[in-house]
């Protein structure tokens, strides 16, 4: 029989114990009342005991805290509350935050992420596949990237659908969706190729309204419908603005990409000047905007999403650092997001290091005199900024009385934690998906003791396999499985 060393274990022995009882993040607690490190709460209600609450969103940190969940929401929040009979996550070992919010990925390739490798960069890599995709490949990659984003400790999603094939590739990704237990948004996209003259339709938009979002949306609110548009990066204002002025119709809020470069650049100021910028739009990277063009995000109150190795790879003659640290400057709404499996880790973790690690002044540019980012606004851009680009800031994105219970529980006794100094520093700097050891979204547990809970990664690996494989035999010529290639 294997023998488990947990920290209980280890309290036995009493050297140990005096050496772990230092830190506040190693309170015991009474084993009577709590459940084992990987046994689920048997109902809706439940009490997270003895964590270093990190609430975000303002709010200060509680060294040594309970949060009472229940029926979806966070009930209470203080030190030593009362059990009642209710059963008991033991997080004396714990951060509890919120669970990360991101803003911005196409989950409809994920099964493309290991094929970048030299000479194969993201966009002819995309392009060479995108016609391929069934809907059930549709389903198994979002089942790969959902778990993943569990695993990570995500608790909303964005799903930029760019390549809405058909109504069945559509339902198979809000499936998906559904059966992950995470919320965030939907963005319907366009079908790719279209040609860039060409307005997308929006009839099936307004079928998967009714459908997928109306009283009894499997969602309960949790997921809103966007719509994701070419925008002035790919097309012209005969295009785009009756793109967007659809969906607005529709009550829909608009996302696109404005550009990584200058190439591929669209000027949020023109877009303020032809009324076609608000303050529900989630604008994607960034890199080429103006002073001007900064000015008309921040005035309108849009959000801006950036998904940090995408950024690195993609920005050819862009300065993400620079453009980071003016758009703050300018105290736009900035939040991070994956993109695509195929360009990064799926991790709000690697977000946030990248982020902090980059966003200090550079001396003889523009940015020479501005602040460095600070831990605490790169953890809100992993949380609390995305609730705000989605409109949801009361409801989700930080800990709070009343609000949705998407909690992350995060373990500080790791290898890669130990030992903890400034907690900030430490999940910011340190952390990675690894840690994460419990997932609470919408108060279901989806994590618990570091495993996923009713996802079969065995059955989601050789699915995905399987997709790839027969995707590599639709492309066929350079993509052809190569015989002797990996077996995994
Ligand atoms: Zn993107």
């Amino acid at each position: 029989m294997a023998t488990t060393f947990n920290r209980r274990t280890l309290l036995r022995g009493s050297a140990a114990a005096t050496a772990l009882a230092i830190s506040p993040l190693t309170r015991a607690t009474p084993a009577a009342a709590a459940l084992g490190a990987r046994e689920l709460p048997r109902g809706r209600e439940f009490l997270i005991q003895g964590a270093y609450i990190m609430p975000l969103g303002g709010a200060a940190d509680l060294p040594r805290a309970d949060i009472h969940v229940r029926d979806g929401r966070i009930a209470a929040i203080g030190a030593n509350l009362p059990v009642n009979g209710i059963d008991v996550i033991d997080a004396g070992e714990m951060i509890a935050m919120p669970g990360f919010v991101e803003t911005h990925w196409h989950l409809w390739n994920t099964t493309l992420k290991g094929m970048i490798r030299k000479g194969v960069e993201y966009f002819p890599l995309k392009q060479a596949f995108v016609r391929h995709f069934t809907p059930e490949d549709f389903y198994v990659a979002n089942k790969v990237a959902l778990a993943e984003a569990v695993n990570a400790g995500m608790t909303s999603v964005h799903n930029f659908s760019h390549n809405t094939r058909s109504p069945a590739h559509v339902d198979a990704e809000l499936k998906a969706l559904a059966e992950s237990g995470l919320g965030g948004r939907y963005s319907y996209g366009w079908t790719d190729p279209i040609p860039n003259t060409q307005i997308q339709q929006d009839e099936d938009i307004a079928r998967v309204k009714r459908q997928w979002f109306g009283s009894d949306s499997p969602f309960g609110g949790r997921v809103d419908l966007g719509v994701a548009v070419r925008g002035a990066m790919y097309t012209a204002r005969d295009v785009y603005e009756p793109e967007i002025n659809a969906a607005r119709k529709l009550g829909c809020p608009v996302t696109m990409h404005i550009g990584q470069n200058k190439r591929r650049y669209t000027s949020c100021a023109q877009m303020r000047d032809e009324g076609l910028l608000d303050a529900n739009m989630l604008l994607i990277h960034g890199e080429s905007q103006s002073e001007r063009d900064r000015e008309a995000i921040a005035a309108v109150g849009a959000s801006v999403s950036v998904s940090m190795q995408s950024e690195l790879r993609d920005q050819e003659d862009g300065d993400i650092r620079e453009q980071l640290l003016q758009m703050a400057a300018k105290k736009i709404n900035l939040c991070c997001s994956i993109d695509s499996d195929a360009l990064g880790v799926p991790s709000q973790f690697d977000n946030m290091q990248i982020i902090w690690n980059l966003g200090i002044p550079w001396r003889g540019t523009p940015s020479e005199k501005l602040p460095a980012f600070d831990l605490r606004q790169v953890l809100d851009m992993a949380t609390i900024n995305g609730a705000r680009a989605f409109g949801r800031e009361k409801e989700i994105g930080s800990l709070a009385v009343g609000k949705q219970a998407d909690i992350i529980l995060v373990r500080a006794t790791d290898l890669n934690m130990i030992p903890v100094g400034d907690v900030d520093s430490t999940v910011v700097r340190h952390g990675n998906p690894s840690n994460v050891d419990t997932v609470i979204a919408n108060g279901r547990v989806l994590k618990r003791g570091g495993e996923l809970i009713g996802i079969d990664v065995k059955a989601l690996r050789q699915s995905a396999s399987a997709s790839l494989h027969r995707l590599r035999e639709r492309a066929g010529g350079q993509w052809t499985p190569p015989p002797g290639g990996p077996r995994f």
